[in-house]
């Protein structure tokens, strides 16, 4: 299925917009934004629409969606907390509020997309989680109830039920959600919000690599490969790469995760899985696939192995994981045998020991940043970015309120121990996946530290 697959992102091996100019002298911002990713765009346009005369400027290392804005499952969610369970579990004094400002943070971001005309095939169609092993399907019974405590549209599917809206005979069970997200194409949002942002006024430069920052007097200095820039405010958004503030560098594990997408499916192939609502789907287990539709009826399939490599290594390829992933494509739809995969590649998750973002300043509140949605950050990223701009500004808001905002996570241990830590965990999930989800000591140590994934 793989052999002929270009190495390269279906997303962005599109035509698309021309390249930015690289910045080859000096120049100054009132606000400066380090990143071109979903986190950036959205401080950009937000920024420019709260004060036009605020003169923003967007560098990027690369080209803009260089990174997992450009690579993503293109899941759209309503929640900031990687889930509603999570968010409840790590925050439960604040689940209402968090939900409440997860839901208009969807909802903004659905009508931006309405108001600028953005063709990103934005569908707000839910998702579905599918129960592929015994013990999943008593969890989603119980996280059924929990939506729906939560207000939420949420049905429990016993297995033929599951089967019969799509056919996958690894189905034991699963929830659909409606109401709650959905799907986009991730590159064509993001190429729709810089429209809107040069139209605002924002000056990108692209192959443009901050490679540090300084405080000088009242600003920030900050070096880019061939040219300075002074800028009253910055805000980094920069993910899982490397960061320009190395102290974020503590808080991030870059995490490899793989993805195929198919050749646009035949009639055939199309009927074959039943699937009227062309939902997301995702399976349970701590190592889960997600996969989905696109537009014009290819199968994007992605997930299962996470990969921290020594000292964060790795590259977007990795045989081994898109062999895998071809063929669990398969044993979740035997029917497809035959398909070709056109591309295969894999992107940087920016993991947290929290599995939130977390936000925060420095060099005198001149700084702040915004990052580490864990996989989980198209929608979320909009909410990061409005985090991050009302650190600078210094003002008090429902968002600058939560915990989420106001406190970092635990810190990842340096290496050379944290991979082997990371390595020791990773093995105690895919044991706990294989042992009915049961967690063994090191993972309920981790719980009780507040350190992992509840979903
Ligand atoms: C394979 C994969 C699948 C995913 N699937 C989903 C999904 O289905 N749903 C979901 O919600 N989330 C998903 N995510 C996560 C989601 O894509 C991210 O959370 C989101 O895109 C983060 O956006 P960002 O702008 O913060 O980061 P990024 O998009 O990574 O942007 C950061 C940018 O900063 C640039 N940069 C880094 N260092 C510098 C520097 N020194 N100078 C200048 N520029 C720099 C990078 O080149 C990059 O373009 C997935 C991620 C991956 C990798």
């Amino acid at each position: 299925m793989i052999t002929d697959a270009l190495p390269r992102v279906f997303w962005t091996d599109r035509p698309g917009p021309a390249a930015y100019p690289a910045l080859t002298e000096a120049t100054t911002a009132d606000l400066l934004i380090v990143g071109g990713g979903f986190t950036g765009l959205w401080a950009a346009v937000l920024a420019k629409q709260e004060n036009p005369a605020c003169d923003v400027v967007l560098v990027e290392a690369e080209r803009i969606a260089f990174g997992a804005t450009g690579r993503n499952g293109g899941f759209i969610a309503d929640s900031i907390t990687h889930g509603l369970t999570h968010g409840a579990h790590r925050w439960p004094g604040e689940i209402d509020l968090l939900l409440a400002i997860g839901r208009e943070n969807l909802a903004a971001i659905a009508a931006f997309v309405a108001e600028n005309n953005i063709d990103a095939d934005l569908r707000l169609c839910g998702k579905t989680t599918a129960a592929v092993a015994p013990h999943q399907v008593a969890e989603l019974r119980a996280a059924e109830k929990r939506h729906r405590d939560h207000g939420e549209d949420a049905t429990f599917l016993d297995a033929g039920e599951m089967r019969t809206d799509v056919h996958s005979p690894t189905y034991l069970g699963g929830l659909r959600l409606r109401g709650t997200g959905g799907l986009v194409d991730p590159v064509k949002l993001a190429w729709g919000m810089l429209r809107v942002a040069e139209d605002l006024g924002v000056r990108f430069y692209e192959h443009t690599r901050v490679t540090g920052m300084e405080r000088s007097g009242s600003s920030v200095r900050v070096p880019t490969v061939h040219g300075m820039i002074n800028a009253g405010q910055v805000l980094v958004a920069t993910n899982a790469f490397p960061s320009p503030l190395r102290r974020l560098n503590n808080f991030v594990l870059p995490v490899w995760d793989y993805v195929l997408m198919t050749e646009p499916l035949d009639a055939g192939q199309r009927a074959s899985l039943g699937w009227a609502e062309a939902q997301g789907i995702t399976d349970g287990g701590n190592q889960f696939h997600y996969y989905r539709l696109t537009a014009d009826d290819r199968l994007l399939f992605g997930g299962y192995d996470a990969v921290y490599n020594f000292r964060g290594g790795g590259s977007d390829q990795r045989p081994e994981s898109h062999a895998l992933l071809a063929r669990h494509l398969l044993e979740t739809f035997p029917q497809l045998e035959g398909v070709r995969a056109t591309h295969r590649w894999g992107g940087l998750i920016d993991s947290t020991s929290r599995f939130t973002p977390f936000f925060g300043t420095a060099m005198g509140g001149r700084v702040a940043y915004a990052l580490g949605y864990t996989g989980l950050g198209v929608g979320a990223s909009r909410f990061g970015a409005l985090a991050g701009l009302d650190l600078l500004a210094r003002r008090e808001t429902r968002r600058t309120g939560l915990k989420m905002v106001r406190r970092p996570p635990v810190p990842f241990p340096p290496e050379p121990i944290r991979w082997p830590v990371v390595e020791f965990t990773r093995r105690a999930l895919a044991r706990a996946d294989a042992n009915e989800g049961r967690r063994g000591p090191w993972l309920r140590l981790l719980d009780r530290f507040g350190i992992g994934f509840d979903s």
